[in-house]
């Protein structure tokens, strides 16, 4: 039952937020403004809330902070925090196995993407044995309960917004459906696709500096989109790692908002790779690019002992 709720319910915010472009007013660069904006905060709810902190543990924050990030996740309208995370511990304990609920080489690409959510088996699967370090935490198992709190909570301010500036009228109304469609619902969609796309891009397509045994690559373009999250080969080299792009020129917008939070006081224990795994990942490209020198050498010799004869 639960699949068919969740596919009638993300295209019903599909459709909401279609409506909503076509339907409202468009007041160009603060909309865009707007959006830009809820992206970003609802974006690193998922990427340094529910994915780095939650589901991987990457750095330890206090207990009053640990619950603001779980409302925070709460507002991308993925599930609550125990959902999000347990799904997500299940993807990396059985990465592109059989069993992955989100598999691109088993399943195909949109089911990767998008499918999964709307697969019945699927919910077989996520269980809550993979969250019982989060079961502990009486708060963050009630915010799971009422995850659409936050959101409402958020609409409801945007919404307000709306009518105080041009009154509770039919001009009011248009305000706050416009405020609400460019404030949330077409970021949220956006985020979800984005998300998505780490299922589904960055198993299927990019380079893989690590010989790891799933499909996970790195894809540059959702590193920027993804606020850094399409590290993802890099990610799944090393899970823990706070930082996904391992590199400078790795942008990892999301490790960037963490070391803020360390600045403040509200993250420590930070994790990273260590240097170790990156000189050996150094080695090894030498050692391949060597063979491949080899090879050709070998080759061009054989070529032309052949056409001396
Ligand atoms: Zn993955
Ligand atoms: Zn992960």
């Amino acid at each position: 039952m639960k699949h068919i709720i969740v596919k009638f319910f993300i295209y019903f915010i599909h459709l909401l937020a279609l409506s909503g472009i076509i339907f409202c007013n468009f007041d160009g660069w603060s909309d865009i403004g707007l959006f830009l904006i809820s992206y970003i905060i609802i974006g690193f709810g998922v990427t340094v809330a529910y994915h780095r902190y939650f589901a991987h543990h990457s750095f330890r924050t206090n207990r009053l902070f640990q619950f603001i990030m779980a409302f925070w996740g709460c507002m991308s309208l993925q599930g609550g925090p125990l959902f999000w995370t347990a799904a997500h511990r299940h993807h990396h304990k059985h990465s592109d196995e059989v069993d992955d609920i989100h598999s691109a080489r088993h399943r195909g690409f949109w089911h990767a993407h998008m499918g999964w959510l709307c697969d019945k088996e699927v919910y077989k699967h996520i269980d809550y044995r993979y969250v019982k370090d989060l079961m502990k935490l009486p708060e963050i198992v009630l915010l799971d309960n009422v995850h659409l709190l936050p959101p409402a909570l958020y609409i409801a301010i945007l919404m307000t917004i709306g009518f105080v500036s041009d009154g509770f009228n039919a001009v009011g109304w248009g305000h706050a459906a416009q405020l609400v469609t460019w404030g949330f619902l077409v970021p949220v969609v956006f985020t979800w696709h984005i998300t998505w796309s780490i299922n589904s891009v960055t198993h299927f397509w990019g380079p893989k500096r690590f010989n790891t045994k799933d499909d996970s690559r790195n894809v540059w373009w959702l590193g920027l989109l993804a606020l850094g999250e399409g590290w993802h080969n890099n990610h799944h080299r090393y899970q823990i790692s706070v930082r996904h792009g391992f590199y400078w020129y790795e942008i990892d917008f999301s490790y960037y908002v963490i070391l803020l939070f360390k600045c403040l006081g509200l993250a420590h224990r930070l994790q990273y790779a260590p240097q170790k795994l990156l000189k050996q990942q150094k080695i090894a490209k030498l050692e391949r690019l060597l063979e491949k020198l080899k090879e050709e050498t070998t080759g061009k010799k054989s070529r032309m002992q052949t056409t001396s004869q």
